[in-house]
């Protein structure tokens, strides 16, 4: 197998047009699994651990880039660039990443990968959809920018071109509170039963939701969104930031569980799924509307 080590993300990306079949490792969480289980052999790996391009976040305009290279360590982070680190500033994704693995996988794994892994249980995902981050891919063609609601193309499928690479992400810093929340089989180092993501948009009174494995692809729950966007116009709740409904409450769990599309398998059952996929939305909606109203 041959190993490629770029030093620049230019180099990277000619390697990759190059070696169209050469598969990318970035803190190779997935990929060394893939390989020691002899799921994949690659003619050649390119390792993007050398190429700085890819690594860091910083603020530019109105949004926060974040490197395909950054770490589940660095998106918890306390400290960074100037008023606070990534994990202040992006809270959905830092609780997501806190829940990730051990601490030597958070050290390793990235941003970057659990995207080029597209994995329905990958917990970057959730938080992603509901804040409606986008996807800055690179390839020696130039640069485009993918929604996050286009990157999921299948199971385990993402919208990559074969010359191309995930070279950043670009969320706008939330207005409101956010949260996650993830069901496994136990409390730590554990895929996802079921996770949920949610952010509360309230510049732009809208709402954000993320559905994690429960459907061949990470998904939003466009309908719970919408209810719950229009409950809260109805009813002047932006403004008065008065107690939520439980009707309220309780509809916007269900028709999050009615988004999804689970399956039967290992980790639970289909059934399972949607109930505690409603019961997650019915609790980050309860922690994040109390966030608000003390806000
Ligand atoms: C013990 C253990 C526990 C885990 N727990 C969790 C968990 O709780 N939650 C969770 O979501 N995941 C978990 N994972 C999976 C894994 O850690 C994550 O998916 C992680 O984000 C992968 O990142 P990486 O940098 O290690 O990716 P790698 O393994 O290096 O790559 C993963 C995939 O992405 C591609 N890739 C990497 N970087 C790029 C890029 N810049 N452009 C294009 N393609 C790229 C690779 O080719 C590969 O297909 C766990 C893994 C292990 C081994």
């Amino acid at each position: 197998m041959e190993f490629l080590r770029p030093r620049s993300l230019d180099e990277a990306l000619a390697a990759k047009a190059a070696h169209q079949d050469a598969l990318p490792i970035a803190g190779g969480t997935d990929v060394m699994v893939e390989l020691n289980f002899a799921r994949r052999r690659p003619p050649a790996l390119l390792d993007l651990t050398c190429v700085s391009e890819l690594t860091g976040w910083a603020v530019m305009g109105d949004r926060l880039r974040v490197g395909a290279g950054v770490t589940y360590a660095e998106l918890t982070g306390e400290r960074g660039n100037g008023s606070g680190g990534l994990g202040q500033r992006l809270p959905g994704l830092a609780i997501a990443a806190r829940t990730v693995g051990s601490p030597q996988i958070r050290n390793r794994g990235t941003i970057g990968g659990n995207l080029g892994s597209a994995s329905p249980a990958g917990d970057c995902h959730p938080s992603l959809l509901a804040a409606g981050a986008e996807v800055e891919v690179a390839s020696v063609r130039g640069t485009r920018t993918i929604g996050i609601d286009d990157f999921y193309t299948g199971v385990k499928r993402n919208a990559l071109a074969p010359d191309e690479l995930v070279a950043a992400v670009w969320i706008s810093p939330p207005s409101g509170p956010e949260q996650f929340a993830k069901i496994g089989t136990r409390n730590a180092m554990v895929i996802a039963v079921t996770a949920f993501g949610l952010a509360l948009h309230p510049d732009r009174r809208a709402i954000g939701t993320g559905i994690g494995s429960a459907a061949p692809t990470p998904v939003r729950a466009p309908e719970a969104e919408a209810f719950l966007a229009e409950a809260l116009a109805a009813n002047g709740l932006w403004e008065s930031r008065a107690a939520l409904p439980s009707s309220v409450v309780t509809e916007f769990g269900g028709l999050v569980g009615a988004a999804a599309r689970p399956i039967d398998d290992v980790r639970g059952t289909a059934a399972y799924r949607r109930h505690s996929l409603a019961v997650l939305a019915r609790r980050t909606l309860t922690w994040a509307w109390e966030e608000y109203r003390c806000g």
